[in-house]
């Protein structure tokens, strides 16, 4: 179903009155996990000020070890609508349990789905299951035909409203924390009739080369691109070498921008 084959126009994913996949690209930005109200509402007014209209925040985080921090669970949430309110922006929260799928639509407009979820099939069919967009990420060491599967277990459910993001793969590379697989994006839009989208953070772990990482993703296609921004990265609860601070994320923005990629 997810096949070009199968649909020749490009599926438009809508996340409020924000259309992903019209050919104008987006940008999603936010700190990696909600930590708290006051952070959150931070980072939302500084999207606000950028013209930057939707907000990713981490409730539920799938941690390497379990004695870091795993998030605020389902407060976590609330404080993502209930600052994303206040501001006018749209949100988006991984979800990794399928019986949080149908609860967290209450709080959120876009369920992600992390790397280490892409082939949770259960998860997967509780995102078909859902009538709420869905931002799927390509897992750890995923092929992208295995990619496109996981995503074929959504729409297969019935549920269209699904966007691709190349998150960067596990290669024997070290100089950046995955390898971004920038070649995904034009097939991944060959291939499938899906929004596809970058997130130039987890891909590369580096913030010294996010802008042109963006711009790549962006010329060579993407519908999107997805970075983390938090108040205080020193002090942030998980991926706090990775993460910009505000002023950082507005360089960014800005640099992305004078390539004239996104508006
Ligand atoms: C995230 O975006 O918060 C995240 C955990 O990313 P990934 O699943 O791509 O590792
Ligand atoms: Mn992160």
């Amino acid at each position: 179903l997810v096949s070009r084959k199968n649909q020749q126009e490009d599926t438009i994913v809508s996340i409020g009155d924000i259309q992903v996949g019209t050919g104008k690209p987006i940008m999603i930005a936010g700190p990696c996990s909600v930590e708290s109200y006051e952070q959150v509402r931070e980072v939302a007014k500084a999207l606000k000020e950028a013209g930057i209209s939707v907000m990713r925040g981490g409730a539920f985080k799938p941690r390497t070890s379990p004695y870091d921090f795993q998030g605020l669970g389902i407060e976590g949430l609330k404080i993502l609508k209930e600052v994303a309110d206040e501001f006018g922006l749209k949100t988006i929260s991984e979800i990794v349990h399928p019986g949080h799928i149908e609860l967290a639509a209450d709080y959120i407009d876009v369920i992600q789905i992390g790397a280490r979820n892409m082939q949770n099939f259960e998860l997967l069919k509780a995102a078909g299951d859902a009538r709420v967009p869905i931002l799927l990420k390509r897992g750890l060491a995923a092929t992208i035909d295995e990619f496109v599967h996981a995503a074929e277990y959504v729409v297969s459910r019935g549920n269209k409203q699904v966007m691709l993001i190349e998150r960067g793969i596990r290669t024997y590379e070290k100089a950046t924390r995955n390898t971004l697989d920038i070649s995904a994006v034009p097939i991944l839009k060959q291939e499938t009739h899906l929004p596809v989208l970058v997130d130039v953070t987890h891909s590369t772990g580096r913030k010294d080369i996010l802008a042109p990482c963006a711009k790549a993703a962006l010329a060579a296609g993407a519908d999107g691109v997805m970075v983390e921004v938090h108040p205080n990265p020193a002090v942030a609860l998980s991926d706090s070498a990775q993460q910009l601070n505000i002023e950082q994320f507005h360089q960014f923005l800005s640099s992305v921008r004078q390539s004239g990629l996104l508006k």
